[in-house]
């Protein structure tokens, strides 16, 4: 009797998606057929793109290709295991020492994503009664992370350190975290570090960084945004990044003292009860490292390139947002506009994503440009004329 009356689940989920759909929100997969450095194939389309997160144009490096294939003729492909069994191969502690000595940290610990490390530190880190605040405008999964783990979640409004500092003070008793990306995911703007960074120190709160969008592209050899603010290990006592952005890879990693990589070892349940990456993959993502440090051209293309087409933006009146780094979002009124600046792009050869809520809050939606060592001048002069007669329609 009871049990007829028990909602579907699956009922409430296409329901979910029916109403997302009548508000033109739905999300679409579109299948790449065929990619050729910034240029992709999509249902017999050729679209330059500048939508992903391939900074340095190191994704389809032929260095990163031999030493992935290489290693996979040797060691296989899957790890067979978690990293505690016996899936940690020697491809794993090569690309942890590396990466330590890079970001300037004393050790390194591979998680198989981004969205799994933040979960994992986040959870091994903080429990109920603690507090963890946060920006606004961080990315999704250190939100969920500060969900998981029963942490008071406090978000201040974005970059604001004051309004973070209320927030800390109002707790002065309870272990404190504060997280922040080092560069927005959505907005491209650096996050305000050393003040942070002064707050947490006189708050006695650990300052967390999610550097998925610095490392490679800011600071001394592609340190990361950290480094660029000149703040080292002692200050920033948890660096997480990715592999999967400007290092063409896929997987992240923490970085800090040894009694983190040691804690988290131990509690971390997203590194422990999952398989380790492919060894393949680490040899892939040291091969990325090397490059990355090495060759500081690819550093100055993609500096020139951002400067290029803010020039050409600010000419053409284009609503640019204050940001300097390889992320460019143009600030469109309407998710509506956001959608249809989109479609006339791709009608004219180029891929560029607009990004609408829930992803961005309501009343910001955009045009999520990013820009790579792999693009050319004239691409970015493309997108430009592209973007004067697409927004130019738009206001008609
Ligand atoms: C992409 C991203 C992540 C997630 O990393 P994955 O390896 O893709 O799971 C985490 N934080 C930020 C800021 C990101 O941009």
């Amino acid at each position: 009797m009871a049990a007829a009356s028990r909602p579907d689940l699956l009922e409430r989920l296409a329901a979910q998606t029916a109403k997302r759909e009548r508000a033109q929100l739905l999300r679409r997969l579109r299948t790449i057929d065929h990619v050729d450095g910034p240029w992709l194939e999509t249902g017999h389309q050729r679209l330059l793109s500048f939508c992903s997160n391939d900074y340095l144009g190191l994704a389809q490096h032929p260095q990163l290709i031999a030493a992935l294939t290489r290693a996979a003729r040797e060691a296989g492909v899957g790890s067979t295991s978690a990293h505690l069994i016996c899936g940690h191969r020697t491809e794993h502690a090569e690309l942890e020492e590396a990466l330590a000595a890079w970001t300037g940290r004393e050790r390194a610990l591979l998680f198989s994503t981004g969205y799994m490390a933040n979960l994992g530190v986040l959870q091994a880190f903080l429990t109920r009664g603690d507090v963890c605040v946060q920006d606004k405008l961080n990315h999704a999964c250190l939100l969920d992370g500060a969900k998981l783990s029963g942490a008071e979640l406090k978000r201040y409004p974005h970059a604001d350190v004051a309004a973070a500092a209320r927030q800390l003070a109002a707790n002065p008793a309870a272990a404190a975290l504060l997280a922040t990306d080092g560069v927005f995911s959505m907005d491209g703007d650096i996050a305000p570090l050393r003040e942070l960074a002064t707050l947490c120190t006189n708050e006695r709160a650990t300052l967390m960084v999610d550097d998925a969008h610095g490392l490679g592209v800011l600071g001394t050899n592609g340190a990361g945004s950290i480094s660029a603010a000149n703040l080292g290990q002692h200050e920033v006592p948890l660096l997480m990044a990715t592999l999967g952005k400007a290092l063409g890879c896929s997987g992240a990693f923490v970085a800090g003292p040894a009694a983190l990589i040691d804690g988290l070892i131990q509690f971390a349940r997203p590194y422990i009860y999952t398989t380790a990456m492919p060894p393949a993959l680490a040899a892939a993502a040291l091969a990325a490292v090397q490059l990355a440090q090495a060759e500081g051209w690819r550093r100055e293309k993609l500096t020139a390139l951002i400067g290029r087409f803010r020039r050409g933006a600010i000419e053409l009146g284009l609503p640019l947002a204050a940001s300097t780094s390889a992320i460019q979002p143009l600030l469109l009124d309407s998710a509506d506009a956001a959608l249809a600046a989109a479609q006339s792009l791709e009608r004219q050869g180029l891929l560029v994503s607009a990004i609408r809520p829930p992803t961005v809050p309501q009343g910001r939606a955009r045009l999520r440009i990013t820009l790579s060592a792999a693009h050319e001048e004239d691409h970015v002069d493309r997108l430009l004329s592209a973007l004067a007669s697409s927004l130019r329609q738009g206001k008609t």
